[in-house]
């Protein structure tokens, strides 16, 4: 890498002592190049090994790329953790500024540890950080609140970025997430707990910091191409014009659309919380990540009307894309935009994952239907598919919960079903509630053997979608063509570029756009760099507890027609032992 280049710069923040300092990890950049890579050998460093999530000395680690601030797309900035949710590797990727504000600041990673006793928020700017006192801020019941407080009291010059947690994070609910500029989310197994477990209610960072690139024409030529690609390609204007709800109606259709906790796969009252129905009478503007000309980012505005006067309305703008319209649309049955958004609104203001929210309530109100819990489970509230109100409530009672049974959902649905049963039904996958893609055996099996068991690790629903339905691929077929994506889709996030734009960046790409940064890697050498991360991760995993044969399969995945009609146990079971015969 680049001499000068401030990338390999890792602050290291110990929230105990109130002391940070700075080292200079060119060993694991030139390796690594950053993001995932990077953040993945830092957890294995910082990590000890079995230790409580919860526990001072489990690390919070962030990493940004070489790309970042220098190419459009380079939005991404990498989180790891030890995951409250799973008990092994935590991984989640926000853009907004994240990223940029970081590269900006001068660092490639930051590396937090140790607990404070009082509430607290750092603040880094000009190579300092301040640990500035959170009590005023810690319980607001909306969390974008402290986010403004912290944006008035800051520094604003320079690329900025806000990271905050809302109650459930400082509740330790093991789904909660940490918001940045509003709308971006680290939104998976549960970084916001880890943040609240550490009374580190957010951060604020920015920096002026110029990054050089080593042939100035040579970066021009490739930055034009890649700008010209991401504003021409027609998957691009989809993602702009109508964003990831555009696949609602097309998933609904081939009956791959979870709907009341996946009894179905389709239903026949979408039709006003479509992509492009949402759009078309609810859509306020769309925003975008720093230095992305996407823009895929979709606000609809929400118009409550207020007690005293109906003709005065409190009008907010909510963030809503494919999952949440899955999650805590068709999956509880909710097929009225203004509910949906109503209930987006306040899973977005406790601060929780959407998808995990959306797939507990589901398997809450098929525990109630089938009467394996009582209303008094529910602290009083009667629940029934599509009912807002009643979800409303218990959202809010769940990130404070009031009984026993609300205090298992805090902790997840794998955790609730081993208390209460219904695991037939509990829509999970490696503990990780489950996406919106019943597509086939391939998105499954993408689910299960991913190593943050999130549909992004290697996007198996693809593999269902292009292949499955046409041909006939064997389970170790499957695997491989999974395995081969994951390891592509961590040098993606390794120069923490955003999964949109995969289509843009392919290898060859990668390898000519950091050689501008100084690093000298072929296409084929980033490729034995991606799996050689992958192993890094299944290496945490492992020394955490995680086991192939330990993964609980929901029965209802089987029962539930699917567009390839070849989700079986057979199949599922061999794509298992084959993945386990290559990573184990
Ligand atoms: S495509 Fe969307 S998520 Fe990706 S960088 Fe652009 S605005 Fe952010």
């Amino acid at each position: 890498m680049m001499l000068n280049d401030s990338l390999s710069k890792v602050l290291y923040i110990d929230l105990t002592k109130k002391k940070f300092e700075t080292k200079d990890r060119r060993d694991l950049f030139e390796k690594y190049l950053g993001g995932t890579g990077v953040a993945t050998e830092l957890l294995l460093e910082e990590c000890p090994e079995g230790i409580d999530p919860f526990h001072p000395d489990a690390p919070i680690i962030f990493a940004v790329g070489p790309l970042t601030g220098v190419f459009p797309l380079a939005s991404k900035t990498t989180a790891m953790f030890k995951s409250p949710h799973t008990g092994d590797l935590g991984e989640s990727h926000a853009g907004g500024r994240s990223a940029i504000a970081i590269r900006m600041a001068g660092y490639g990673a930051i590396v937090i540890k140790g607990a404070s006793e009082l509430p607290l928020y750092l603040s880094i700017h000009d190579g300092k950080v301040q640990f500035k006192n959170a009590t005023t801020l810690w319980g607001m019941k909306d969390g974008s609140i402290p986010a403004r407080v912290m944006r008035q009291k800051e520094k604003g010059d320079g690329l900025r970025a806000i990271f905050r947690i809302g109650t459930a994070g400082e509740n330790l609910v093991t789904y909660s997430n940490v918001t940045t500029e509003t709308y971006r989310h680290f939104g998976r197994l549960g970084l916001g707990a880890v943040f609240g477990s550490k009374k580190l209610k957010g951060m604020v960072i920015s920096g002026k910091k110029a990054i050089e690139v080593n042939d100035k024409k040579a970066y021009r030529v490739l930055y034009d191409h890649i700008y010209k690609a991401a504003t021409e390609s027609p998957v691009m204007k989809k993602y702009h014009d109508v964003g990831t709800a555009i696949n609602i109606k097309a998933l609904n259709f081939v009956k791959a659309l979870p709907v009341k906790n996946l009894q179905f796969s389709s239903s026949e009252s979408i039709e006003m919380v479509t992509g492009e129905s949402i759009a078309q009478h609810h859509l306020a503007r769309r925003v975008a990540c720093a230095h992305c000309p996407v823009a895929c980012i979709h606000l609809a505005f929400l118009r409550e009307p207020y007690d005293d006067d109906p003709y005065f309305y409190k009008t907010s703008p909510v963030c809503y894309d494919f999952e949440l319209i899955y999650s805590l649309g068709t999956m509880v049955g909710i097929d009225d935009p203004t509910n949906l958004l109503k209930l987006i609104d306040i899973v977005e203001q406790v601060g929780v994952d959407a998808m995990s929210m959306g797939v507990i309530l589901a398997w809450m109100t098929e525990m109630y239907d089938r009467k394996k819990i009582t209303i008094e489970d529910l602290d009083g509230i009667d629940i029934k598919w599509g009912d807002a109100d009643a979800y409303i409530e218990l959202v809010k009672r769940i990130v404070k919960p009031s009984t026993s049974f609300l205090k298992a959902c805090a902790r997840g649905v794998d955790y609730a079903a081993n208390q209460y049963g219904g695991k037939e039904f509990a829509m999970q996958f490696g503990k990780n509630e489950m996406a919106g893609y019943h597509t086939g055996p391939a998105g499954y099996l993408g689910f299960l053997l991913g190593a943050r068991h999130s549909h992004l690790d290697n996007g198996g629903y693809s593999i269902d979608q292009k292949d499955l339905v046409k041909i006939d691929l064997t389970p170790s077929q499957v695997v491989d063509k999974l395995l081969e994506e994951e390891a592509i889709r961590q040098i993606l996030s390794s120069v923490a570029v955003c999964f949109f734009a995969r289509g843009i960046y392919d290898l060859k790409l990668v390898s000519d756009a950091v050689k501008l940064l100084g690093f000298d890697f072929s296409d084929e050498q980033l490729l034995e760099m991606g799996k050689k991360i992958h192993l890094n991760k299944y290496k945490f995993k492992m020394r955490e507890g995680f086991r192939f044969e330990k993964l609980d399969i929901p029965e209802r995945i089987y029962e539930t027609n699917d567009p390839t009609g070849k989700i079986t146990k057979k199949f599922i079971t061999e794509g298992i032992n084959y993945a386990k015969s290559l990573i184990d």
